[in-house]
Order: structure tokens, then sequence, then C-alpha cells
């Protein structure tokens, strides 16, 4: 069975072609600058064929997606012989509200849900939507195609954990709660904790930290997420790359009068200009981080630290919650690459038994343990992989169909 991933934001669409018998990547992409001029990026997976990389005229998503179909299935840089063969599509929708705790096969009442709750995800779901549209265009009506959503792992939070202490109407009329994001990520690296750990997922304590551009941290008992860092927005929980995490909404307003500021404006600084990036001045790329504090640069390294000890206070804060941890994995862009960060965040974790060992730990990008054998919690890096995630969700509707 072969199924096309589909992640599409507003003016890019990725993708990947999977192969479930053996679950192979037969080529993937990456659709960008759509509806303003475009460009496409093409990689198969199989010998022979080339990569492609330049611009292609990309007026909507609908000549996104029949660029990459035709890329899938031409001579020179195709891995198909017909677009017949994709059995399927799967699509990333970011925001599921409280209608979905699972992946579901799309139709128009599913789309309706969908379309509910772009008010919770403006900037998301709109782009999601149009990416399952024009998949629908191109590829006809028979192809299933199947929604697989950032927040559905979240649901099983508790409402202890999810309610924001508003009047209650807040969150019985307008739906205004913790949602949760990255739910596809912590699901994937948890599931594999448990395989590495030898021990069922229902047996198992355990915090999930995503570090990426946008970071959140989860917890995750018997399987179920049930308290994650971001809330009703992606905006909230640690600082990171450029977003501010954790704030007070009274300050909020105190600068929005100070400088004159439209809520636009302020929610532009919240989220683009924050995090790290607006703590060091510098970036939002760890890397870049890394660099400038290693040359001295004070407000890098504050910047660092506090990403650092924002992480270990929320880990500290689930392990309370959860009334223990057996594991704590590591996973995204930072998670899976910064063995300083790794290890700067992993010397809080002394007093729940944690020891490091050096040696795994300066190891990049792949599924180690880098905890001692003695170490009472284990410390687990883990690649996430979001694409294989949705890609199976779809096969398994499509065997139950
Ligand atoms: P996204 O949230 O966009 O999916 P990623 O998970 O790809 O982000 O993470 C991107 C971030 O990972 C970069 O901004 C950078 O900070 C960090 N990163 C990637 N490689 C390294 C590395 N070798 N060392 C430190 N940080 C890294």
């Amino acid at each position: 069975m072969k199924i096309l991933v589909i992640n599409a934001g507003s003016s890019s669409l990725k993708y990947q072609l999977v192969d479930m018998d053996g679950e192979k990547v037969l080529a993937q992409g990456l659709c960008e600058r759509i509806g303003i001029d475009g460009h496409l990026k093409h990689k198969p997976s199989i010998d022979g064929k080339q990569k492609f990389d330049a611009d292609v005229s990309l007026p909507s998503h609908s000549e996104a997606i029949e660029a990459v179909i035709e890329k899938l299935t031409s001579k020179e840089y195709g891995v198909l012989n017909s677009m017949s063969e994709i059995n399927a599509v799967g699509h990333r929708v970011v925001h599921g509200g409280e209608y979905f705790n699972s992946s579901v096969l799309i139709n128009d009442e599913v789309l309706n849900a969908i379309e509910a709750c772009t008010p919770l995800a403006p900037l998301h779901n709109p782009a999601n939507i149009t990416g399952i549209v024009a998949c629908k265009k191109v590829m006809g009506e028979s192809v299933p195609q199947i929604a697989v959503f950032d927040t559905a792992f979240h649901q099983t939070i508790p409402g202890k954990a999810f309610m924001y202490a508003l009047p209650y109407e807040y969150y019985e009329n307008d739906k205004v709660r913790r949602y949760g994001f990255h739910g596809t990520s912590h699901r994937y690296v948890s599931a594999r904790a448990s395989d590495m750990l030898g021990k069922p997922l229902e047996e198992l304590k355990l915090i999930s930290c995503h570090m990426g551009n946008g970071s959140s941290i989860c917890a995750i008992e018997g399987g179920n997420s049930v308290d994650t860092s971001m809330g009703f927005t992606p905006l909230v929980g640690l600082p990171m790359g450029t977003r501010c995490g954790q704030m007070d909404a009274g300050a909020i307003q105190y600068l929005m009068k100070k400088h004159g500021y439209s809520i636009d404006e302020m929610l532009h600084i919240l989220n683009k200009k924050s995090g790290v990036l607006g703590i060091s001045g510098i970036s939002s790329d760890f890397r870049d981080l890394d660099e400038a504090a290693d040359k001295g640069n004070e407000r890098a390294k504050l910047a660092l630290d506090m990403f650092n000890y924002w992480v270990a206070k929320t880990v500290g804060g689930y392990a309370a919650a959860m009334n223990g941890v057996d594991a704590i994995i590591f996973t995204a862009g930072i998670g899976e690459n910064s063995k300083s960060t790794r290890a700067d965040i992993c010397e809080y974790f002394t007093y729940l038994g944690c020891q490091v060992d050096e040696q795994a730990n300066s190891k990049r990008g792949e599924e180690i343990f880098i905890s001692t054998p003695d170490s009472r919690v284990k410390l687990i890096v883990i690649p996430t992989n979001e694409e294989i995630v949705i890609a199976r969700d779809t096969c398994d509707i499509l065997d139950k169909k």
C-alpha cells in the first residue's frame, strides 16, 4: 500500500510518499511560495531517479498538488507509474478541537468540523483544509483522505489539567481550554520508548520533550497524554525559538498601553520576536546561540539558561503530577541534535536519580539511551517521525473500511 502524506501550510506543502510494505519513504519534497511565485524541491529515494529543485509556477495549492503528482509519476524524477498507485492520502491537521480524539476518514461532516475549529487555529486549519480540498480536486473523490490531528493525542488530558481558571462559561460556550500540540510526535516517541524499554506503554510513566523551533513537553501515563505545556494555542509553555512561552496577561496590557500596540502587533511580538531570539537578540537557532555563548555572549547564555530551566521545571512538575517517571525522552531538532542542551538540562535531574552517559550523549540523531545502565530514571533520545504516524493511521483506517 502506498500512502501520500501531506502537511499543508499557508504558502507551503510538504509531502512524503511511503510504501507501507517495509515503511520505505519512496520520495519526499516541499512546495514553497505557493500563491506568490512557486518553488519545488523533490527528492526520490530510488536509485537512478533524479532530484528536482527549481522554480515552478504554483498559483494555488491545487497546482502544487498537480506538480507533486507530476514529479512522482515522471520518468526522470518519479517513483510511480501512475497516480492510481497512491492508495490514500494522510493529512496533518493542526486543530481538531474537542471533536477528534483520533485520526479519521475525511467526509463532508469531518471537513465541516475541521472548519469549525478554524477560529481555534486561524493560521493553520485553513491551510490544512486547502490541502485536503486540493487533493480531492486533483486526485478525485475516490482516493480516501485521512486527517491526523496534532491535538488528538491530548484529548485524554483530564479537566484538572486542561481547564484554565477562568469563569466556567468561557470553556462551556467558547471552548477556551488547553488543547496542546505536537501530539503526533509525542505519541510516536512514547511508543518507541516503550519498545526500547521493553515494557508495555500501559505500565510506563514517560515525559516527552519535543524541542524544535516550537517546543512542548508532554506527560504520558499508561500511553495517554495527561498534561502538556502548550495551551489553547502553541504560544505558551516553554520559551521557544521566537515564541514567548508563559506570560502574564497584565504585562501584555501594560506594554500595549505604554507603546500603543494593537492586539495584532502585540501578538506578532509574542509569536515572532520573543523566545530565545528576543532574549539573545541574535537568533532563534540554538546552533547560533551555542556558538555565541561559547564566545562569551551573555544574552545568548541567558537565553539558553532560560530554555533549559523551563524544560527542567516543567519536567519536574510532570514527574510530581504523575507521582513518578520511568523515562525522559528528547526529540525534535534540538532534542535530537544538541548534546550540550541535553547535558545542561539533565544536570537538573540528579534528584530523580538520573545519570548521563557522556559518551552516549555525544551521539546525534539516533535512537539511543543517554543514561548510564544504573540511572534510576532513563534518558532517551528518539528522532521523531510524524510522517510515519500519519501514514500508519491512514493505513489502519483503510484496513477498517
Ligand atoms: P520545527 O519545529 O520547525 O519542526 P525542528 O524540530 O526541525 O523544528 O528544530 C529546528 C531547530 O533545531 C533549529 O532552530 C535549531 O535550533 C535546532 N537544531 C538543529 N540542529 C541542531 C544542532 N546540531 N545543535 C543545536 N540545535 C540544533
